[in-house]
């Protein structure tokens, strides 16, 4: 069980033991200035609504030939050791002051390179694991980006349903589709440009939003 600490408290422990590198575990910052740095971009040849590397055309075969509702995926990094260490201590670690950080470098990857959307809106996580893990990393890394964008984030147009049948007895495929059929979306106002924000990766490829003329995902790494 997590024990939760005032403020005063965590500045003090944050003083006694202050933070190191979650990478390399350098001291002084939670990621620290080389190991950003070496953070590999995620290539640029890659299917624009999957991600999966294509070395040529724009949308791999399977895109081509039945497309996601997807509009576009935007990956900011591959998901190497540096950036699975960063999200995996956000998520399991619960070092929350890893998502202004993990944030504003996805936020960089998005600037200049894309239409500003509408509204950003985090994938929610499943209750029972937001309950085990008191927060979701994906809506800390939509508020840091939406700050910055200057773009609201509405966490209440997507929801996980709340009954999901036991997944242990099913096959991969109705897992797979059952994951999809746990979200649900809000009908929204005609031709609103949407952006899921995720910290690896999203099921909205293969979600419908009634309303919306565009959905973009943007994840901070995903696996090349
Ligand atoms: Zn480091
Ligand atoms: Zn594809």
């Amino acid at each position: 069980m997590k024990i939760s600490v005032a403020p005063a408290v965590e500045t003090a422990l944050e003083l006694l033991f202050p933070a190191h590198c979650v990478h390399c575990g350098a001291n002084g910052e939670l990621l620290c200035e080389l190991c950003i740095l070496s953070l590999s971009p995620y290539p640029d040849a890659a299917c624009s609504k999957c991600g999966v590397l294509t070395h040529g055309p724009d949308l791999c075969e399977r895109c081509a030939a039945d497309p996601p509702a997807i509009t576009r995926l935007i990956a900011a990094y591959q998901f190497d050791d540096i950036a699975r260490d960063a999200v995996h201590a956000l998520k399991y670690d619960d070092i929350r002051a890893l998502s202004p950080i993990l944030g504003t470098l996805l936020s960089e990857s998005l600037i200049g390179r894309r239409r500003t959307p509408d509204v950003i809106v985090p994938v929610p996580l499943h209750s029972g694991r937001l309950k085990e893990r008191g927060f979701n990393q994906a809506e800390a890394l939509s508020n840091r980006v939406g700050e910055l964008l200057g773009v609201p984030v509405d966490n209440s147009i997507l929801k996980r349903r709340v009954n999901i049948p036991h997944q242990t007895r099913l096959g991969l495929e109705s897992r797979q589709r059952n994951v999809r059929d746990a979200l649900e979306a809000r009908q929204l106002a005609d031709g609103m440009h949407i952006m899921l924000i995720d910290d690896v990766t999203t099921t909205g490829s293969t979600l419908k939003i009634a309303g919306a003329a565009r959905v973009d995902a943007a994840v901070f790494a995903k696996e090349a």
